[in-house]
């Protein structure tokens, strides 16, 4: 690889210093989750141990300054994704952003709304829970079927919910194009950029809602982000009454605040929020530009390697598709991956996962079996790799002479 980010990085991820048995670890399951940088768990120590206090709530110094340190990251975010500030809404995770938007639309058995083959149950099952879906149907090699989603749009959906990135194939939609498609059908769009967010540019100007997770992006758990155009986001039904989200109450009614106040219910994930700014800063002080080559040579190495071993049969496409580094591979003759991936764990220090990648439907379509899934970030290169498909030979004739 050309890319030698991973060479100047890793020394700020303190997790990957663990080893196994005298092994470094490889950690390629990043799109689980991602490893946070020492920046990024210094801002969460940083609240609780000089700030933290509640927000919103009293007038004392603690409180203010944690205020103002959560609404500047408010900011950081719009300007992240280039919503308004009033249009960022601080939620759990990407799940709890897209519920939001599925059940707080108003939505009727009788709407149509389209949702990829390839989504997340996180973008379909809410979806499904709240209106009629239809799919947008993926290709032989598990590309989004344009041709077909032209046809699905006469249907007139109300929404359209689209996934950046695929967590299986590692697939990028392309979402410009096709935001723009639903939008010239009168639709709401729906991004879930969980898997791209911290990788390359999201939004767009046909991008009415868009969901992601912080802790995929070098960020902690527990803090997600929804942003949505302000007059879609005042349609959304509160999902949580509650302190937070109302100007004043007697015993008979209440005054509901203005968004994104009115969607963030009781105490939120301050410290969270904290580490979600920093993540941003790490991220942007390396910029997308560096982040997207580095991920397109781990990605087309990853491919590479896979398509060398023909018991391993790749989900997704084998040509220069746009795709993140991420490889998801069902193994010929072998049905217990779980296995694999714990030999690989303690074994080789190598961390990968394995099941359907709560994408079912799409897995099942190109395999009867789970599938082992490899994926990478900024902290990665090409020696992991190489330490990964060594070692899948070395276990996989160790399982074939077994038998
Ligand atoms: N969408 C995609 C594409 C994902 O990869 C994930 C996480 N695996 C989610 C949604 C859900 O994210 P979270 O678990 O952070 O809510």
């Amino acid at each position: 690889m050309k890319s030698d980010l991973a060479k100047r990085v890793r020394g700020d991820f303190p997790l990957l210093r663990t080893s196994i048995d005298g092994r470094r670890i490889v950690y390629l399951d990043s799109a689980a989750t991602s490893l946070k940088p020492q920046p990024v768990i210094d801002a969460i120590c940083r609240y609780y141990t000089e700030v933290g206090a509640n927000i919103h709530r009293g007038k004392h110094f603690l409180s203010e300054q944690a205020s103002d340190d959560y609404e500047e990251a408010r900011t950081r975010v719009a300007r992240f994704t280039g919503f308004l500030s009033s249009e960022v809404v601080f939620t759990a995770n990407t799940t709890a952003s897209l519920n939001m938007v599925a059940s707080g639309l108003g939505l009727t058995g009788d709407d149509v709304v389209l949702v990829p083959f390839d989504a997340h149950h996180s973008a379909m099952l809410p979806w499904r829970r709240a209106a009629g879906v239809r799919y947008i149907p993926v290709s032989d090699t598990g590309v989004a079927d344009l041709d077909a989603y032209a046809a699905l749009l006469r249907a007139r959906p109300a929404v359209v919910v689209l996934t950046h990135c695929s967590n299986v194939s590692g697939v990028y939609a392309p979402v410009e194009r096709m935001a723009a498609m639903a939008k010239e059908a009168g639709a709401v769009t729906v991004v879930d950029a969980a898997q791209s967010a911290g990788h390359r540019r999201v939004g767009g100007e046909n991008v009415d809602f868009l969901a992601f997770s912080a802790h995929k992006m070098l960020g902690p758990t527990g803090v997600g982000v929804l942003c949505g155009r302000h007059e879609l986001l005042r349609r959304l039904a509160p999902p949580f009454l509650g302190g937070g989200v109302v100007d004043w109450v007697d015993t008979e009614r209440y005054d509901v605040r203005k968004v994104p106040h009115a969607l963030e219910a009781g105490t939120p994930p301050i410290a969270g929020v904290y580490g979600l700014a920093a993540a941003i800063d790490y991220l942007q002080a390396i910029g997308f530009d560096e982040l997207g080559e580095h991920d397109r040579e781990l990605a087309g190495a990853m491919v590479e390697e896979t398509l060398a071993r023909p018991r391993l049969r790749l989900l997704g496409p084998a040509d220069g598709t746009d795709r993140a580094a991420i490889a998801s591979f069902a193994i010929d003759g072998v049905h217990n991956l779980k296995e694999i991936a714990k030999i690989l764990s303690d074994s080789y220090g190598v961390l990968c996962r394995t099941g359907h990648m709560c994408a079912q439907p799409f897995v099942d379509r190109f395999t009867d079996d789970e599938v082992l899934r490899v994926s990478g970030y900024l902290y990665n290169d090409r020696e992991d790799l190489d330490v990964l498909f060594s070692a899948l030979d070395s276990v996989l004739d160790f399982v074939r002479g077994r038998r």
